[in-house]
């Protein structure tokens, strides 16, 4: 089959690679019929998440359809066209039973692999995302094998289309749950969110489905903050405004009572934020590289929620732990329990409050997926979200 393939920092590319198989009763094969480019797929592409090894497929936003079950597996049957949550879960461990998927014991045995080295101890396994999270195959491919597949994949009907739907795999319960920790209260919080990529986007959104009065999305991108406009935020570009004035003078003096920092671990702004050179100083970001985390405690209204979907990774120096322990600030973060948004996000896109695919700015083949990276990081062409059909 035809796969996409990291082959070293900064390079990927298509290569012809062996179907994958069924290796554990509990597993199905799934044949992709869309499968989308994530902002995460950039910290790998970066080589700042470590543990990549040539040759692996990535990929981990995908939807299909079941062409293979193990004998062991109940819920599903060859045929069924299905979503594919990107973190594996076993679904019977204590945290599974708790509703943190993310978290859960059993799908990740190289969940300690990086703790020597860098203090970083990772969670569940995850699809197309290094050998730290499991080391699963991708599914920016032709297929993929999915274990626990009694657990994941979520059964979707034949009169929607892929694009309302594939979000759900990752970047839409992404947003949703960055806005469900921030404890909206309705029609009176202001929400600010850092970060107008495709999880900013649904943070927005979701923020104001939520009930938020008022939400306020910082960026340096016209293309990304229109759409964040047209999806009802008001916008601040950072390059042209102080933020912290601009977030004060929008609310009255007060700051938003909560933020979401949509960014993560590659923040643009006042530092060299290029690569690094080696694995330690990758693990190890500096006060240059975490303006968004900063930017958004330093606003944060007294008693509010720092909400972080945007990913961090081994240590982060000099955080204004001052300022947020003065304000009494509340922190949320890690990684999305997306099972457990699957139904009410369903309702949602099934009910009309929202068309996942208003986020799609490009759509091509897997043969356009290594030219797309670039553009995608590079934030060329107006590029936000990219959706690949493995077939074409
Ligand atoms: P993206 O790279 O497309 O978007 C990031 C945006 O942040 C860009 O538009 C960029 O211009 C903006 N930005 C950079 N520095 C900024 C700053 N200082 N202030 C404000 N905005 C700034 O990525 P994405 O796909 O939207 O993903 C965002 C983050 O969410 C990434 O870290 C990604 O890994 C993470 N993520 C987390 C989960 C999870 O489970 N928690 C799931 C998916 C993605
Ligand atoms: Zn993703």
């Amino acid at each position: 089959m035809k796969a996409l393939i990291w082959q070293g920092t900064g390079k990927v590319g298509i290569e012809t690679v062996p179907d994958p198989t069924l290796l554990l009763p509990t597993d199905a094969i799934v044949r992709v019929s869309s499968t989308a480019i994530c902002g995460s797929d950039l910290h790998l592409l970066d080589g700042v998440i470590p543990s990549m090894e040539k040759g692996d497929i990535l990929g981990h936003e995908f939807m299909g359809e079941v062409v293979e079950v193990g004998s062991a597996v109940r819920k599903l049957k060859v045929g069924d066209r299905v979503i594919v949550p990107f973190n594996i879960a076993c679904g019977v461990c204590d945290p599974c039973k708790r509703g943190l998927y993310s978290a859960c014991d059993n799908s990740n045995p190289n969940h300690r692999m990086a703790e020597a080295l860098y203090g970083a101890v990772s969670g569940a396994g995850l699809f197309g995302y290094s050998h730290m999270y499991g080391g699963y195959a991708g599914g920016q491919a032709q297929f993929v094998r999915v274990p626990f597949a009694d657990v994941g994949p979520y059964k979707v009907d034949s009169g929607m289309r892929d694009e309302q739907v594939l979000f759900l795999t990752d970047i839409f319960p992404t947003g949703y749950q960055a806005a469900v920790n921030c404890g909206i209260q309705r029609d009176r919080d202001v929400v600010a969110v850092f970060g107008a990529g495709p999880v900013g986007q649904f943070a927005a959104r979701s923020a104001l489905m939520l009930g938020a009065a008022k939400v306020i999305v910082v960026d340096r991108i016209p293309a990304r903050l229109k759409m964040a406009e047209d999806g009802g935020a008001e916008t601040i570009n950072y390059e042209q405004t102080d933020v912290l004035v601009a977030l004060h003078e929008m609310t009255g003096g007060r700051g938003p009572d909560h933020v979401i920092d949509a960014v993560g671990l590659e923040a643009h702004g006042h530092g060299p934020g290029a690569l690094m050179d080696t694995a330690k100083q990758r693990l190890r970001l500096t006060f240059d590289r975490i303006t968004a985390l900063r930017w958004a405690i330093m606003s944060c209204a007294k008693g509010g929620t720092v909400s972080m979907p945007g990913v961090y990774g081994g240590l982060v120096d000099k955080m204004p732990m001052g300022a947020a322990f003065a304000k009494g600030l509340i922190f949320r973060m890690g990684q999305t329990h997306t099972h457990r948004f699957l139904d009410p996000l369903m309702r949602h896109i099934q009910g009309g409050d929202i068309d996942p695919s208003f986020v799609i700015t490009h759509r091509a083949g897997l043969d356009d997926a290594p030219q797309l990276y670039q553009t995608f990081r590079d934030k060329q062409d107006h590029c936000i979200k990219v959706v690949l059909d493995p077939w074409k």
